[in-house]
């Protein structure tokens, strides 16, 4: 991102030019006394120098920053207030919180919060409704329900549109897709995907699942990126891969088909299963749930879900 170049760029430069202003000033003059005004002066020069390029930026992030933390604690004191309200609304429309135990929707809802609270939501084609940032943001804490990490940092907009839509030099509609910009759902199928949580078939945990993955694999250094999950994504795909080209080859499972159009969806079908029938997937592909399971740290049959911490 450009933003990080440009603090990485202050943060190399300038302690090489201290560096080299301190050997000027020591091999050229024994004038002890010019040293101090040697240094102040270039000091002075170089906090101006760095106020002047990264100070706009600096201040904008900071305020940016405490905007967020500010709309946190709001988020949060207003879900104190309206708990049973929000509780409502996440157990009508999610089968996944509905089966939590009270302690766990707790801890589910104030994960909700902060991350309602680090995205834009912008609808399309579309009137906003209050509950839109609500559902969606319970579909990606879903997902990240037993990682440490689970903001999806990297993405700062989802972007929400009324049907299917057209993308790119694509001929088939698409119900969302996750690109650079953000995270793209379309809010008719998204709610078809929860109103039947037992069919596989679920557009918002599938995006979410696509971006999650993208934030750890394709997005490059961001503080989303979460280490653990790297390490034990290449243990899920010892099982997985062998999975998928068996599907590449023909070869058909419980899985819907389209897993075999290549890895990143075998993935994305993988978790809306894993999500959707988990007793089917740990009876029929045993391997495949628990290496889900671990990957991660949860286990939806069980009502607390989360394995470790
Ligand atoms: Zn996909």
């Amino acid at each position: 991102m450009p933003g990080d170049t440009l603090i990485n760029q202050l943060r190399d430069t300038a302690p090489g030019q201290l560096a080299d202003s301190l050997f000027g000033a020591h091999s050229l003059s024994t004038r002890a006394a010019d040293e101090p005004v040697t240094l102040s002066g270039f000091f002075t020069f170089l906090v101006i120098f760095c106020l002047l390029v990264g100070g706009p930026f600096i201040i904008n992030r900071f305020l940016e920053a405490w905007r967020r933390r500010r709309a946190i604690r709001a988020g949060l004191a207003e879900l104190d207030d309206h708990f049973n309200e929000h509780d409502a609304l996440l157990q009508q429309f999610n089968g996944y919180y509905k089966s939590l135990t009270q302690p766990m929707r707790r801890k589910f809802m104030e994960r909700v919060v902060w991350f309602m609270n680090s995205k834009q939501f912008e609808c399309v084609d579309l009137e906003f409704e209050d509950r839109m940032p609500w559902l969606i943001s319970a579909a990606a804490v879903q997902i990240s329900f037993g990682l440490d990490k689970y903001l999806l940092d990297f993405f700062d907009t989802i972007f929400i549109l009324r049907h299917n839509y057209n993308y790119g030099v694509y001929q088939k509609p698409f119900e969302g897709h996750v690109n650079s910009q953000g995270i793209y759902l379309s809010w008719d199928n998204f709610l078809r995907g929860f109103s039947d949580y037992t069919d596989g078939d679920n557009v918002g945990i599938h995006e979410m699942a696509h971006a999650l993955a993208y934030v750890n694999f394709m997005a490059g250094a961001n503080s989303g990126q979460d280490e653990k999950f790297i390490q034990r994504f290449y243990q899920f795909s010892a099982v997985a891969r062998p999975i998928f080209n068996e599907m590449q080859n023909g070869q058909s499972n419980m899985l819907n088909s389209y897993a075999a159009t290549n890895y990143n969806e075998f993935w994305a079908v993988a978790v809306e299963t894993f999500f959707e029938k988990p007793g089917s997937l740990n009876i029929e592909l045993p391997d495949l749930y628990q290496a889900l399971c671990h990957l991660l740290n949860q286990d939806p049959i069980k009502p607390d879900k989360i394995l470790n911490g």
